[in-house]
């Protein structure tokens, strides 16, 4: 602990002189993480092979692409997002002018989770660093090799005052959030979020909590149901159902059930063959302790298809389950693994009453033609955010803002978001002196009384 904080203290005075507030300093940074990633992609590919035998395609384009996708945004806005803004500067505050300006919070401590290891902890450093503030980042344990590869290149190439890596694991991560950040950046489940935010309510730091829940999937007759079976596959078994956003259940109305579940089992197969097992397209579970959670959440009496399971590979075939009730156990938390229950409906009122109930979660997914029902939905229900009709993809557009809501997270980071996310608005009133009007000094009169009416009413 020693060591992490003279980390935090070297961070601190680097931060309190200012070493970030040039913008070209932020921007080379910015690029040296850059060419950094792409100069150590083998690494960074074979760390999150053994981690949990990711693709290399599925580590760019799931993870990299993410990170670079920032980086362009914020080289490309830095100077517009940055710069000191002119507000209105009312009758009543003459003479003078009033001025914001965006300044770095200080010091951003960023908590990694283990499902996109390098996404969820360098996607959050990237807007941090661009507004200028000094980054500790901490990944998570359950993936060690990629915490690894991330701690060597990132602290090979950064210096220590302004972006390290501290790899650890619970300990580490109290003991960080006993320092005193400036701002704290989580990304993982709602049951941490709850002691990140206690931790950082001692200090009274500012929290930006990336948190999980159940996210639903809705699908509705009318639906292009190829489209949607292929979809929702697609977002479903990626990273074997090991993504916060993936949708987590599914409604399906009665009358279209059989058709759409043929279509999922078609597109399972054609995605990822008769036998996941071995397709490299597939990845593991993360460890043994979720790999028996979620053995016990497959009713062996409710498999629609798939079931399969291997502990020494930590497989789990993708997995439909069916004559799902809301009080069964693998409606109670968020699944977080490839098992699909559905649930049938009959009138998507009911649907959006019950979901009305629950808590609200980080993404949902509706299915349908019918622009009347697409906005009923959106209008009716909260949640973090989501599509109509496509799944996860929301999150690969920087121009939308990425959070939760409720217990699914609170704040939200990509594109200017981010930058917005890192940074402490300065409001500045600047007041010529040449001249002061009498009115707001006493002795106050009906005159005066009328006058400041008259200014600011
Ligand atoms: P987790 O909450 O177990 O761990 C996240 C981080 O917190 C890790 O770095 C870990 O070291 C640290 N941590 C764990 N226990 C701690 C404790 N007692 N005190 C202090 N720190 C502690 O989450 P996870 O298993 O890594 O990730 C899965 C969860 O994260 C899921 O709920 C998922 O939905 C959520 N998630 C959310 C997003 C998002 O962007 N909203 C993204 C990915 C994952």
């Amino acid at each position: 602990m020693h060591t992490i904080k003279e980390l935090f203290d070297k961070q601190k005075k680097a931060s309190q002189q200012g070493i970030l507030l040039p913008l070209k300093h932020r921007k080379d940074l910015l690029r040296r993480l850059r060419n950094v990633l792409r100069n150590n992609l083998s690494l960074l590919e074979e760390a999150i092979l053994k981690d949990f035998g990711k693709s290399a395609f599925e580590t760019y384009a799931t993870e990299l692409a993410l990170i670079f996708e920032e980086i362009r945004i914020n080289l490309e806005n830095l100077e517009d997002w940055a710069a000191v803004r002119k507000v209105p500067h009312g009758l009543a505050h003459f003479p003078g002018r009033s001025r914001i300006y965006p300044e770095p919070f200080g010091n951003v401590l960023i908590i990694g989770a283990w499902n996109y290891p390098y996404q969820l902890s360098l996607a959050p450093a990237v807007p941090a660093l661009a507004a200028g503030n000094c980054v500790i980042v901490k990944p998570s344990e359950l993936a060690p090799h990629t915490s690894a590869a991330m701690a060597r290149i990132i602290n090979e190439h950064f210096s220590p005052e302004v972006f390290h890596v501290v790899e650890g694991a619970i300990e580490e991560t109290q003991y960080l959030l006993s320092l005193p950040f400036d701002k704290i950046f989580f990304t993982g489940s709602t049951r941490v979020g709850k002691i990140v935010m206690k931790a950082a309510a001692e200090n009274l730091i500012p929290v930006t909590l990336e948190l999980g829940g159940k996210s639903p999937c809705i699908v509705l007759p009318g639906a292009n149901l190829s489209m949607a079976a292929k979809r929702i596959t697609w977002g479903k078994f990626l990273n074997a159902g090991q993504t916060c956003i993936a949708p987590d259940y599914l409604l399906i109305h009665t009358r279209i059930k059989d058709e759409f579940l043929q279509k999922m089992v078609f597109q399972i197969e054609k995605l990822l063959g008769p036998d996941p097992v071995n397709s490299e397209s597939y990845v593991k579970i993360i460890n043994e302790r979720n790999f028996n959670r979620l053995l016990s959440l497959i009713d062996p009496s409710k498999i629609y298809y798939g079931g399969k399971t291997n502990a020494a590979e930590r497989y789990i075939e993708p997995t439909l389950l069916t004559d799902i009730n809301w009080d069964d156990p693998i409606m109670q938390d968020e699944i977080f693994g490839p098992l699909l229950p559905v649930i049938e409906f009959e009138d998507i009122h009911d649907v959006i009453s019950k979901l009305q109930t629950l808590p609200r979660p980080l993404a949902l997914y509706l299915f349908t033609a019918s622009r009347k029902q697409q906005k009923e939905v959106i209008n009716k229900l909260k949640f973090g955010g989501g599509c109509i009709n496509d799944t996860i993809m929301h999150i690969a557009n920087p121009y939308l803002p990425f959070g939760g809501i409720g217990p699914s997270g609170m704040g939200a980071y990509h594109g200017e978001e981010g930058f917005r996310t890192f940074t402490h608005y300065k409001s500045v009133m600047h007041k010529g002196t040449w001249f002061e009007p009498p009115v707001k000094y006493p002795p106050y009169s009906k005159l005066k009384l009328r006058l400041i009416k008259l200014l600011m009413g």
